[in-house]
């Protein structure tokens, strides 16, 4: 049989000879922005082989402890490398540590004690930590441990208010969160380089001040990370970039040795800490896993990028637009309609290597006060670095989407996306040829 050509292939994944023309376009005028992409991704692959070579990561590693985990050499090497990566002291790197969220609630209650403030400087935090901290009442916060909480919002322009920082920093205000990514909200992302600004202005006003970043969907978007500015602890989760889509669970901490040790002492237990904890059988997926990262946050990037590309020249509002620095792999669209959204998470949906063939509905979640809908056909439960999407279903009914393992997968799924509208009537096919 003659292999099919492109077009053909393209065509059998359900995408228009328009559509894919209309992509084709939009890709070639992105080639400098892949680029700069690429080389930001050849920084970082270098940064984690090294890290490997010098903590001498060996076969022998992939091997697994069981019961109590002592002397688990993988794990132990894991938490070097990645401390190593990082430029910190220390890391804890654990599958035990089942999401971002229990990463932050254990980074936090491990350094702080009754008494204590934790100041917000980026605005409200992701909303899971609401609960963590006790902004909304919950069992086990922080708040019923005696910790209080205190925010100053980022400015109009997305920068951080300095004078309010200064304002709102007290004798017992002892640790500082900075959260890096834009999350559910339409504020801009946070650079390393500003992180770092804020890091040495809280510093110069307490240096014993601990600050924390929340780097959820940064790690390996731009060559340095928080953790080469002083954060005392960059915290995220192992289902996002850092887990390169192979990690199967698990969350980061990585820091000061003081920090990362009172936070292993709240994970596992007080006296025991980093020395138990098995590894199960995790530990050559998070160690390739990890040596994948770079690329696979490059090819999600460039997804990101190519979507802001195609919609924003369709006059939707794209957040951020094709052209912006990116610190993170998040992509807002806003569709303004129910259809739109629905359509596109759709779409998103069936172009995934797993379920495609199920159509996604919106629904009820708990902590929402509307229905969501979600587009994931993941190799990995909820695993975000790979192409996934969803948005609540009210104004502006925008679609948070982000991730892809391969650039490949992530423009077939932005393609897919676009056809799904189109085949809906929700975007012309007269714009297209525009465009
Ligand atoms: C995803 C995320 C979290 C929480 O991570 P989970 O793994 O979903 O618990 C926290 N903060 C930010 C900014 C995130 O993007």
């Amino acid at each position: 049989m003659k292999p099919f050509s492109m077009e053909q292939m393209y065509q059998e994944l359900g995408i228009s000879e328009q559509i894919r023309r209309f992509g084709e376009k939009a890709e070639a005028q992105l080639r400098e922005r892949f680029e700069e992409i690429q080389k930001t991704a050849e920084y970082n692959q270098l940064k984690v082989i090294a890290a490997m070579q010098k903590c001498r990561v060996s076969a022998e590693c992939f091997q697994t402890g069981t019961g109590y985990g002592y002397n688990d050499i993988g794990r132990d090497t894991l938490e070097s490398v990645y401390a190593h990566v990082f430029h910190t002291e220390a890391a804890l790197v654990r599958a035990q540590i089942t999401c971002g969220t229990h990463a932050l609630a254990v980074a936090l209650a491990g350094n702080l004690r009754p008494g204590d403030e934790l100041l917000s400087i980026s605005g409200k935090p992701y909303d899971t930590l609401e609960e963590v901290i006790g902004i909304r009442p919950s069992a086990g916060s922080l708040a019923e441990y005696g910790v209080t909480y205190r925010q100053t919002d980022l400015l109009e322009d997305g920068n951080f208010d300095y004078g309010g920082i200064r304002a709102a920093i007290n004798e017992r205000t002892k640790l500082v969160e900075i959260q890096r990514s834009k999350g559910y909200q339409t504020r801009p992302t946070l650079s390393v380089a500003k992180i770092a600004e804020a890091i040495a202005f809280v510093k110069k006003i307490r240096p014993d001040i601990l600050v924390l970043v929340d780097n959820c969907y940064g790690e390996f978007v731009e060559r340095a990370e928080p953790s080469d500015f002083g954060a005392d602890m960059t915290v995220g989760s192992l289902i996002k970039n850092p887990g390169g889509g192979l990690a199967p669970a698990g969350g980061y901490i990585v820091g000061s040795k003081e920090c990362i040790d009172r936070a292993a002492y709240r994970l596992t237990s007080p006296g025991l800490g980093r020395e138990v904890g098995a590894s199960l059988g995790v530990n050559r997926d998070f160690f390739q896993g990890l040596f994948l990262a770079p690329t696979v946050v490059a090819g999600a990037l460039k997804g990101a990028i190519f979507a802001a590309s195609l919609y924003g020249r369709l006059g939707f509002a794209v957040v951020p637009d094709a052209e912006e620095s990116r610190h993170d792999i998040i992509q807002a669209v806003e569709f303004g309609t129910p259809e739109g959204l629905i359509a596109f998470c759709r779409g998103i949906q069936a172009a995934a290597p797993v379920d495609s063939y199920v159509a996604p509905e919106p629904w009820a979640m708990p902590g929402y006060d509307s229905d969501v809908i979600m587009a994931a056909g993941a190799f990995i439960q909820g695993s975000s670095i790979e192409l996934s999407a969803d948005g609540p279903l009210k104004p502006p009914y925008a679609a948070y989407f982000q991730g892809g393992l391969t650039w490949e997968h992530a423009k077939l799924g932005i393609l897919r996306s676009l056809q799904s509208l189109a085949d809906q009537g929700i975007v012309r096919m007269e714009e297209l040829c525009e465009g």
